[in-house]
C-alpha cells in the first residue's frame, strides 16, 4: 500500500515504533510489551501499551490506538499523508515509482521557489524604496515584530522584479507561471513572455499545515488599486478551499482551547493571534468548504465564527449549516458591532473587548433566529427590546424554515419555545398561540421534506444495521471482537473456522474490515500475522486491530470460546434472515412466492434449532 508516493510497508519495516513514541511517553518493559502513561488522556496508572514487535500501540483507558502513522497523526496533529511524509523523511524512505518520484521532485522545487520568493519579498519590504509600504503597515497597527513574525513582504511596482530575482536562482518564467507567481503574456512562451503577478502590493505568505509557504496573498495599499486582495491562483501546492490562513500556527492552540476561531482573511487572523487568540485561522476569498470543516473537525468540537456582520461568509455559513451538523460540530457566531471586523475591533477597542464578544458568542441557530426576528424589531443582540407586537407571518414562516433544517428533537423543540417567547413577549396567550403556529408550520414542512425524500428515485438503502436490541448489540460486539482477537493470536483457528463466518456476521464496519483482512490472508495462503493483515485493514479500523493484537488472550479453552462465539453470531444471522423472510411473506403477492418463502423460513428455523442443540450437547 502506498500513500503520497511512499511505500507504507517500507516505512513500517524501517521505523522503530518505540523510538517514535518514547520522546512523548516514558515507556517501561512489561513482558513483550512496553507500557507508560497515555499522552492522549490524563491518567495515573499506565494503560498505554506498545507492541514493538508488531509496530502497534493501544490505550486501554481512552481506547486510542493504531500504528506508527496514527501515533504521529495524533501527537503532532497532522493528517495521515503528512504523517507518512514525516516518517518517510525521518527514516530515509524515498518515494517509490519514478513517476511519483518526479512529481515529488517537482513539488519540492515549487516549494523551494516559494521559500525563495518569500525571502525576496521580505528583503524588498526592508529596502529604501518600500517606505510607503512600511508606513501603510504601521498605519494598520502592525508592529515591526509582527511584520517579521508573519513574514510579511512587499512586491515592487515594476513588471519583472521577481522574475529577474528568481532567474538568478535558475527558476524560469515558465516555472514561476506554474507556481502562480508570474502571468504569461499573450505572445510567446519565451522568458520575455511573462510578467510578475504581484506588483506594488503588501505580500502575505500563505503556509500549508506543516508551515511551508505554498502561496501568497497580495493586498493593495491604495483605495483605487483593484482588486483589493489578490491571491495566488490554484496550483499543485495551493487549493484555497483546503487551506486556512495561519492554520499551522493555530493547530496546537486549537486542540488546547477545544475550539477554533474562524475569521476571513489574513489581517483578521493576524490581529486575533496578536491579541492572544492563537486558535484562530482564516478563510481566504472563499466561504468555509467541506474540506475546511473536515480539517477543523479532526481537531476541535467547536467553531467560533467571527465574521463582520454583513459578510458573505456568514450567509454562506448559514447555508452550510448541514455541513456542521453532519460533522457534529458546535458552531457559535460572534456578533461584531456594525462595520467592524476582528482586526478593527482589536485595534480600536483592544483584546479585552474582543474577548468579551467571543465569550458572548451564540449558537448559530439562535443567531439566525435573532436576525430573522430583528426584521420586525430593533437591532439583534437585545432580546428584551423585541416588541411584544405580533410578528409578521412571513417572519414566522422564515423562522420555521430555519428550524425545519434542524433534525427533529430536543434542540429544535427548545428553539420553538425560545422563539415563541421572544416573539410573543410578555403575554402567555400570545406565546402559546405562536408555539402552535410554529409547530403546525414545521410539521407541514417536515411532511413536504419526507415526500421529497421518498420520491428521490435512486436512493441507496440504509447501511445494513443489525436489529438486535441494544443490550444484545453490545454482546454481539464483544463476541465479534473476541473472535477476531482469537484468530490473530492463534492463526490456526482462523484457518479452521473462517469458512463458517460471513462478513455480515460482524456488527461494526471496523470489525468487518479486520475480518476481511484476515480472510484475505487466508485466501492468499499467507500466514495470518499482523504484518500481512495490517496493510489490508481500512485506516478507520487500525485502532481496533491494534487493540486486538495488544490485548491478552487466554489460551486455555480458546477453541471452545471460538466455537461458542461463532454459534452465537450465526444464530444472529439466521434470526435476521427469518425477520426479513417474514416481512417478505407479509408482502408476498402469489401463493408460489409464499411457498418459496415459507420453505426458506423453515430451513432457517431448522438450522437455528440445530445450533441450539449443539449448545446443549457441547456446553458444560
Ligand atoms: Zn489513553
Amino acid at each position: 500500500m502506498t500513500a503520497g508516493g511512499y511505500d507504507l510497508e517500507e516505512i513500517r519495516a524501517r521505523a522503530d515504533i518505540a523510538e517514535i513514541i518514547s520522546p512523548h511517553v516514558a515507556l517501561r518493559k512489561a513482558g513483550r510489551r512496553l507500557t507508560g502513561l497515555c499522552p492522549f488522556h490524563k491518567e495515573r496508572t499506565p494503560s498505554f501499551t506498545v507492541d514493538p514487535e508488531n509496530g502497534l500501540w493501544h490505550c486501554f483507558g481512552c481506547k486510542a490506538g493504531g500504528d506508527l502513522f496514527r501515533f504521529v497523526e495524533m501527537i503532532d496533529k497532522v493528517t495521515f499523508a503528512e504523517a507518512v511524509e514525516l516518517l518517510a523523511r525521518r527514516y530515509g524512505v524515498a518515494p517509490t515509482r519514478r513517476a511519483e518520484a518526479a512529481s515529488v521532485a517537482r513539488r519540492e522545487r515549487m516549494l523551494a521557489l516559494h521559500a525563495e520568493a518569500a525571502r525576496y519579498f521580505q528583503r524588498c519590504l526592508r529596502a529604501a524604496a518600500a517606505q510607503a509600504a512600511r508606513d501603510y503597515l504601521a498605519g494598520r497597527g502592525l508592529s515591526a515584530d509582527a511584520i517579521k513574525d508573519w513574514g510579511l513582504g512587499y512586491a515592487p511596482p515594476t513588471w519583472d522584479a521577481l522574475l529577474k530575482a528568481m532567474s538568478k536562482r535558475s527558476h524560469s518564467g515558465d516555472e514561476l507561471a506554474r507556481a502562480g507567481l508570474a502571468v504569461s503574456r499573450e505572445g510567446g512562451p519565451d522568458q520575455a513572455g511573462f510578467y510578475d503577478r504581484f506588483r506594488d502590493r503588501i505580500i502575505f505568505p500563505i503556509w500549508d499545515a506543516s508551515g511551508r509557504v505554498i502561496a501568497f496573498g497580495g493586498r493593495a495599499m491604495a483605495d483605487d488599486q483593484q482588486p483589493k486582495y489578490l491571491n495566488s491562483p490554484e496550483t499543485p501546492l495551493f487549493q484555497k478551499g483546503r487551506t486556512l490562513y495561519a492554520f499551522h500556527r493555530a493547530r496546537r492552540a486549537m486542540a488546547d482551547a477545544g475550539r477554533a476561531i474562524v475569521v476571513e482573511g489574513y489581517l483578521d487572523a493576524i490581529a486575533c493571534h496578536d491579541a492572544g487568540f492563537t486558535e484562530t485561522a482564516g478563510t481566504m476569498g472563499t466561504a468555509l468548504t467541506a474540506d475546511h470543516v473536515e480539517l477543523l473537525r479532526r481537531r476541535v468540537p467547536r467553531l467560533v465564527l467571527s465574521f463582520d456582520s454583513d459578510s458573505a461568509g456568514l450567509s454562506a455559513a448559514l447555508r452550510g449549516r448541514d455541513l456542521f451538523l453532519q460533522a457534529g460540530l458546535e458552531v457559535l457566531v460572534v456578533t461584531l458591532p456594525e462595520g467592524f471586523d476582528p482586526d478593527r475591533l482589536v485595534r480600536e477597542q483592544g483584546a479585552e473587548a474582543f474577548r468579551e464578544l467571543v465569550a458572548e458568542a451564540m449558537p448559530i441557530t439562535e443567531w439566525e433566529l435573532r436576525r430573522i426576528l430583528s426584521k420586525t424589531a430593533p437591532p439583534v443582540g437585545h432580546a428584551s427590546s423585541v416588541p411584544p407586537e405580533d410578528p409578521r407571518p412571513e417572519v414566522l414562516r422564515e423562522a420555521a424554515a430555519a428550524l425545519a433544517r434542524l433534525p427533529e428533537g430536543v434542540e429544535r423543540e427548545y428553539y420553538v419555545r425560545w422563539l415563541a417567547q421572544q416573539a410573543g413577549g410578555a403575554s402567555p396567550g400570545a406565546t402559546t398561540a405562536l408555539e402552535n403556529a410554529l409547530r403546525a408550520e414545521l410539521s407541514r414542512l417536515d411532511t413536504r421534506k419526507r415526500g421529497r425524500a421518498q420520491r428521490t428515485p435512486d436512493k441507496l438503502p440504509a447501511p445494513e444495521e443489525h436489529p438486535e436490541r441494544s443490550g444484545d448489540a453490545v454482546a454481539v460486539g464483544r463476541l465479534g471482537r473476541s473472535l477476531l482477537a482469537a484468530f490473530l493470536h492463534q492463526p490456526d483457528l482462523a484457518q479452521r473456522f473462517l469458512a463458517e463466518l460471513e462478513l455480515g456476521d460482524f456488527p461494526t464496519a471496523e470489525q468487518r474490515s479486520v475480518f476481511a483482512a484476515i480472510a484475505h490472508s487466508v485466501e492468499q495462503g499467507q500466514p495470518v500475522a499482523t504484518q500481512t493483515v495490517l496493510p489490508q485493514v481500512e485506516p478507520e479500523a487500525r485502532a481496533l486491530l491494534a487493540e486486538l493484537v495488544v490485548c491478552e488472550v487466554p489460551e486455555e479453552r480458546l477453541e471452545e470460546e471460538v466455537r461458542r462465539a461463532i454459534r452465537r453470531l450465526v444464530e444472529g444471522r439466521l434470526r435476521r434472515e427469518e425477520t426479513a423472510l417474514q416481512q417478505q411473506l407479509e408482502a408476498a403477492g402469489s401463493d408460489a412466492q409464499r411457498q418459496a418463502l415459507l420453505g426458506r423460513l423453515s430451513e432457517c428455523r431448522r438450522r437455528r434449532s440445530e445450533l441450539a442443540g449443539e449448545r446443549i450437547v457441547g456446553e458444560p
